[in-house]
């Protein structure tokens, strides 16, 4: 039997891929690294992680339970990477350019955002949409 591959698009199985660093965020090496877990935890509708793997000064903890019902409502088809600027293991900051595609409404839709993404404690989180 065939495993599925991780709704972060590598090719790995889910349980190798943004599980562990869902359970170690510390995992989460480079800035893109980080962008695939958060896409996944958006997919397995993990509020914890989402709220974990954002900025303390950009997290509004009052929006999980949104976030979570949000995530659960829609279908998600895919993340696909465009560019990846900085945001290696020794970087502080990188920028990732992605697309998100979901169905929402039986409407197919996509998110297009250049983000960043920083380190905070250590590990990499999401900041913000770049300016
Ligand atoms: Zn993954």
């Amino acid at each position: 039997m065939k495993t599925e591959n991780c709704p972060c698009g590598r090719n790995k199985s889910y349980d190798e891929c943004c599980s562990l660093i869902h359970k170690d965020i510390f995992l989460a090496k480079t800035a893109e690294d980080l962008m695939r877990s958060r896409y996944t935890a958006f997919v397995k509708a993990n509020g914890d992680y989402l709220m974990q793997s954002q900025h303390s000064s950009t997290r509004k903890p009052t929006t999980k339970h949104d976030t979570v019902r949000w995530a659960m409502s829609v279908k998600w088809h895919g993340l696909e990477i465009i560019d990846a600027v900085r945001g290696s293991e020794s970087d502080e900051q990188g920028t990732v350019e992605f697309k998100a595609f979901f169905m929402e409404r039986f409407m197919n839709r996509s998110i297009h955002e250049n983000s960043v993404f920083i380190k905070e404690n250590g590990h990499w989180v999401y900041f913000g949409e770049a300016g």
